[in-house]
């Protein structure tokens, strides 16, 4: 098949040039003198993402799943209650798991499209006056439906009702892309993954945690092994692992951490929400069709669930977009099964690479019987990336370049020969 695939699932998202370069080395001893350096380096990186001083990131080699249950099972024992609102298929498989080790969840449940119910939130915490409730599990970015939730708000609620709960956070698809304050916010466990936001392959799980949560650890009885906090402790304060590391993504990550630098996580966050603006006018305005998410307060900068209208199999349109036009786009999981399809807007990204999807997505549509006017979708992004100011990352020119001394000039190379 000619010319390349676009990826525009929310997740494994674009690997940049750079950090796909970055990762392709030699495997080296990770028991040797050089390797502490490239772990502090990482976790000086991860802080930073974070916007951490307090916590201790963690990276293990697993999807971002497998610190969920390092979250809850290095803090909580069995039949402890956590409180958890479900609104997506990743809000409730972070539930699933809870009751699967054995919690008790009280769960909240939510209208799919909607985000964390934080007048319900605070009314639990503040009867909860035995402080029954040990964590409180909130989803930042809902990938299922593209909803973002309102964290410090949570962490509001909590301080209102006095309450003591650790607070929970899965940002797997928001670290790096949306603006999380794991410090400011006072959040305990934040659970994240190497494929999304930080736009490197799967398989690193990443975590952070505050030293509330790692106290927790002697008292909580729930089983952990592999993913047991105090090992990983132990072994990175040497700048070592308690067993092998994922040595390439490490070093995709050291690279992934660097352009986030570079280009300021402050402006890596603009750029999300100036991208994601963008693919929303192309929705609404353009299609005039519904995002998945009922309210502006939960418009997610890193994926955009689209409904389809009745009678339109949104099975079909991915399918489509795929076999015809090489585009792979996110389909509606669960609940939303069929109904909608997803735009991944995270990670390596700008305007013009967004309007492959746009225009991918409208064909597709357009071939499954939509009726929308064609061209409307690109247009109505082309005028909002147009209209509003750019965030730096979009439109950094290069400084001229210094011809290095080594290399002969044309001139001087002319005049020699
Ligand atoms: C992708 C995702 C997960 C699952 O992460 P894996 O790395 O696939 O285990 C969990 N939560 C959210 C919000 C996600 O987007």
């Amino acid at each position: 098949m000619a010319g390349r695939n676009f990826l525009f699932v929310p997740g494994p998202t674009n690997v940049p040039d750079r950090i796909q370069r970055a990762m392709m080395v030699s495997m080296e001893d990770h028991r040797s003198p050089r390797f502490p350096q490239i772990t502090h380096t990482i976790m000086a990186g991860l802080r930073e993402v974070f916007r951490t001083q307090a916590g201790t990131p963690f990276i293990f080699p697993s999807s971002g799943t497998g610190c969920w249950e390092a979250a809850l099972t290095n803090t909580l024992s069995p039949g402890d209650k956590v409180l958890a609102a479900r609104f997506g298929q990743f809000s409730h498989l972070w539930i699933d798991m809870c009751e699967r080790l054995g919690l008790d969840v009280q769960i909240v449940e939510c209208e799919w499209g909607t985000g964390v119910p934080l007048q319900q939130y605070e009314e639990i915490l503040k009867a909860d006056t035995q402080h029954q409730i040990k964590a409180v599990l909130i989803c930042h970015n809902e990938t299922a439906t593209g909803v973002t939730s309102d964290i410090a708000g949570v962490r509001e609620a909590l301080d209102e009702a006095a309450h003591p709960a650790l607070l929970f956070v899965d940002c797997v698809s928001s670290l790096g892309c949306i603006d999380l304050r794991f410090d400011d916010w006072r959040i305990d466990m934040a659970v994240s993954g190497s494929q999304k936001g930080l736009m490197l392959p799967a398989g690193l799980g990443i975590l952070c945690a505050s030293p509330k949560a790692l106290a927790m650890y002697p008292s909580s009885k729930l089983k952990r092994a592999y993913f047991d906090l105090p090992d990983m402790i132990q072994s990175n304060a040497t700048g070592y692992f308690p067993y092998t590391p994922a040595l390439p993504l490490m070093y995709g990550l050291i690279e992934a951490l660097k352009m986030i630098r570079e280009e300021g996580l402050d402006n890596v966050i603009a750029r999300h929400h100036y991208l994601a603006e963008g693919v929303r006018a192309a929705v609404t305005q353009g299609w005039q069709l519904k995002l998945c998410a009922k309210e502006q307060r939960w418009h997610s900068d890193t994926v955009s669930a689209v409904m389809l209208p009745e009678g339109i199999a949104g099975t079909e349109v991915i399918s489509r977009a795929y076999q015809r036009y090489n585009l792979s786009l996110g389909g509606g999981l669960s609940k939303v099964a069929g109904k909608l399809f997803r735009i991944g807007h995270l990670g390596d990204m700008n305007e013009i690479h967004l309007m492959a999807a746009i225009n991918g997505a409208e064909m597709a549509m357009l071939d499954c019987g939509v009726t929308l006017q064609p061209g409307s979708g690109a247009a109505a992004a082309g005028h909002y990336w147009r209209t509003h100011e750019a965030p730096s990352g979009l439109c950094a020119m290069p400084e001229p370049r210094e011809v290095p001394s080594n290399t002969p000039r044309p001139n001087t190379a002319l005049a020699t020969s």
